[in-house]
């Protein structure tokens, strides 16, 4: 962690991407980044957030992003993936092929590609990304560049505001500021995405044990962050 990282609050981040791009959203599925929409909200007037409707969420959490939505009074853009090509994927692969084949390209079809055509709208996005989450997040640092959703036309800024935070922190802004959170971590679900590949985790497991929990833990993002493991990998 650098020195600037160690000083800057995570509204430091938030305001200096809002001062730095017209153009920004913020991520939205988990704890952290209802925590990262509640402090933007303070922050600026103008607040896009997106999410992926992967189409294999939780009941819990579609009534969580509505409540969200209502909570803040904020549009949020709920992204499908391309209705073709998943029906073709689908067609080949099953429901549940990710169990014997990985999720790389389920998650391709259902996360990756939806992300990165709503990307070119935008010059840089906000996650809820933890360095303590996961082997492939030790290093993240406050800003980087997207290498995988640039193009010619511009570099997309990433900002990771709460990246040197720890869960205990999260939780406590949570508690601290009556932000809305999904039920289900009240069910020992910690890290909550798709249903088939979420499962609850024990008192005393790491919170990225519940996701994947087939695949190694260094293998383990879903392509949104792949900057992650590619970076971990050089
Ligand atoms: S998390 Fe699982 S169900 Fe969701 S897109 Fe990825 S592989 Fe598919």
């Amino acid at each position: 962690m650098t020195e600037g990282q160690q000083k800057s609050t995570p509204q430091d981040v938030l305001k200096q991407a809002f001062d730095a791009h017209e153009l920004v959203t913020i991520s939205f599925s988990g704890a952290e980044d209802v925590v990262l929409i509640d402090m933007a909200c303070n922050i600026s007037e103008e607040v896009n957030v997106f999410s992926l409707d992967t189409g294999r969420l939780h009941p819990e959490t579609y009534r969580f992003i509505d409540q969200v939505r209502n909570h803040y009074g904020i549009d949020i853009d709920i992204l499908s993936p391309d209705a073709d090509a998943l029906s073709a994927f689908v067609k080949e692969h099953g429901l549940f092929n990710f169990y014997q084949d990985g999720h790389q390209s389920c998650c391709g079809i259902r996360k990756v590609a939806p992300l990165g055509k709503h990307l070119t709208h935008y010059d840089a996005w906000i996650t809820g990304q933890r360095q303590d989450q996961s082997p492939t997040r030790t290093e993240l640092p406050h800003q980087q560049i997207d290498i995988a959703f640039s193009d010619e036309r511009r570099d997309l800024m990433k900002y990771n505001p709460l990246s040197s935070w720890s869960s205990a922190q999260v939780w406590q802004y949570i508690r601290s500021n009556n932000v809305p959170y999904n039920p289900l971590h009240d069910q020992g679900f910690m890290s909550i995405g798709c249903e088939p590949c979420t499962r609850a985790v024990g008192p005393n497991e790491h919170e990225r044990v519940g996701r994947w929990w087939w695949e190694e833990a260094t293998k383990r993002e879903c392509g949104l962050h792949i900057i992650n493991v590619e970076e971990e990998s050089q």
